[in-house]
């Protein structure tokens, strides 16, 4: 039996913000994952994928991490039913470039393909598809979790169903998942038939909203920048799958002028400075995409790349923040108002959001840590502007908690333990589940320190 290497390296989630130095280990099979667990000296471990997660999800300062990126085996396909199990450091965009060809695709997929499954379990992700198709998790199986113990247990909804439910959405926090079985859902091609429409306001988008139940696929870029009648304005876009024919007629749809403003940002070196992406420039830029849509519709048939993975055509493109890293703060409010309200509290603040998106969720509420519940969610992503931004983040924080809103935790990295718990209600439910299954919290992360979710 070899030993594992382990090694200290600097880590960051896609923000980087925070950075810190942590031990790890890059096993290359399942064995070799349970030899580096057996030989973590007792200190706390935690799974990292592709720490695409923005804040500290997926980092811990002091204990090992398991870098799980190596474990990429397809373990069976059954080509009728498309199930397919695989192990959890298989990318989205690895499962779609095999499994497209013949006829499948992955029935919930973020704005980045370069995640593995064992991370979209970890946060539970939610798509352009909420409404449709809930989250990540309600496409599982069946997992294969390393427990604190060291056992490998196999869970389901019929087998142990507690430990299932508490991993989808649980951070990493119960165990490291080695493999999953997920439903893969049949398409006739990859391609999307999309439409995009520019509107001028909250209300215009509210109203595209409920006439898009329909579509399979919704989501739309808004400008914060713009204050009073044109506030929220922005572009909506809403597709499904593609017809084999309607796909033979592809063209370039507006998501790729997004990443053709963003690519010429970081060419240009316009953004390098920590000065120069402030306000102004962000105005620019928002202005810029807002024009590029001609007023009213647009109808194309596009890739699934440009439509549901925009941002991947640019390389590091959270780069375009400079050294100082950036923050996203995605919220969901059950309340329309709410938006509103947190709309009004960045456009008058000195601060911007250089890229945001916003959507509405269905109703599925999965419990415990997951994010997506019923109502609008925005996700912002400001500059790291330090303690204004931390302070505006906090009267956010308060807008979203007063009406029974909540952060998403996969994009968070400064939440404190006392809004975390009026925000999740259901949180000690899990913690009880995890608890039973780690009584030691040999499984924690810097987030889980943070909100008290872990011992220790
Ligand atoms: C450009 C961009 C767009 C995004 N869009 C969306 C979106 O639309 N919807 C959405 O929901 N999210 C979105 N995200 C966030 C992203 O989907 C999640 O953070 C996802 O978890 C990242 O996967 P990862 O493999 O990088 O996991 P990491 O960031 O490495 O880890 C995330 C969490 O999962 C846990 N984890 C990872 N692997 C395992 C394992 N094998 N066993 C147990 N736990 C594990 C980690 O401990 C950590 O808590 C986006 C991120 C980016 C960068």
């Amino acid at each position: 039996m070899t030993t594992t290497s382990w090694a200290s390296k600097p880590l960051a989630g896609w923000g980087r913000y925070p950075i810190v130095e942590a031990l790890c280990a890059r096993p290359e099979s399942q064995s070799q994952t349970l030899n580096a667990f057996n030989e973590r000296e007792g200190d706390a471990v935690l799974a990292h994928g592709f720490g695409r997660s923005y804040g500290d999800a997926a980092l811990l300062s002091q204990g090992r991490v398991v870098l799980t990126r190596r474990l990429k085996k397809m373990l069976a396909f059954d080509e009728t039913s498309g199930v397919l199990r695989v192990e959890a450091g298989v990318t989205i965009g690895e499962l779609i470039e095999v499994f497209l060809p013949r006829g499948w695709f992955v029935p919930v997929v973020p704005g980045t393909q370069f995640v593995s499954v064992g991370g979209a379990i970890g946060c539970n992700i939610h798509g352009k598809n909420h409404g449709h198709a809930g989250c990540f998790g309600d496409h599982v199986l069946s997992m294969e979790v390393l427990l604190a113990s060291g056992e490998v247990v196999r869970c389901s909804r019929a087998q142990h169903d507690d430990l299932f439910w508490a991993t989808i959405g649980g951070m990493g926090l119960t165990g490291i998942i080695l493999s999953a079985e997920i439903q893969l859902q049949a398409v006739e091609s990859g391609a999307i038939e999309m439409e995009s429409i520019r509107f001028n306001n909250l209300d215009e988008f509210f109203q595209i909203s409920e006439e898009s139940t329909d579509y399979f696929h919704t989501v739309s870029w808004i400008d914060c920048v713009k204050g009073g009648s044109q506030m929220g304005r922005g572009i909506f876009m809403r597709g499904r799958h593609a017809s084999a024919e309607q796909a033979a007629t592809l063209s370039e749809g507006p998501l790729e002028r997004v990443v053709e403003l963003v690519q010429r940002a970081l060419d240009g070196r316009a953004f390098e400075s920590n000065l120069l992406l402030n306000r102004a420039t962000i105005r620019l830029f928002n202005e810029a995409y807002y024009h590029k849509h001609p007023a009213g519709e647009l109808h194309s048939v596009v890739g699934y790349e440009p439509f549901f993975f925009p941002l991947d055509a640019v390389e590091n493109w959270n780069y375009v923040y400079g050294k100082r890293g950036f923050l996203q703060y995605q919220m969901v409010v059950p309340e329309r108002e709410a938006v509103r309200d947190i709309l009004k509290v960045i456009s008058e603040s000195k601060m911007a959001s250089f890229l945001a998106v916003i959507k509405e969720f269905g109703d599925q509420d999965h419990g415990g840590l997951s994010f997506p519940c019923g109502g609008t969610t925005l996700a912002l992503d400001f500059p790291n502007f330090g303690e204004p931004l931390l302070a505006m983040m906090e009267r956010l924080d308060a807008l979203v908690a007063e009406v029974g809103g909540r952060i998403y935790l996969g994009k968070d990295a400064r939440l404190s333990a006392e809004m975390f718990r009026r925000m999740y209600p259901t949180w000690e439910a899990w913690r009880e589940v995890r608890d039973r299954w780690d009584p030691q919290g040999v499984f924690q992360s810097d987030l889980s320190r943070r909100l008290g979710l872990t011992p220790g």
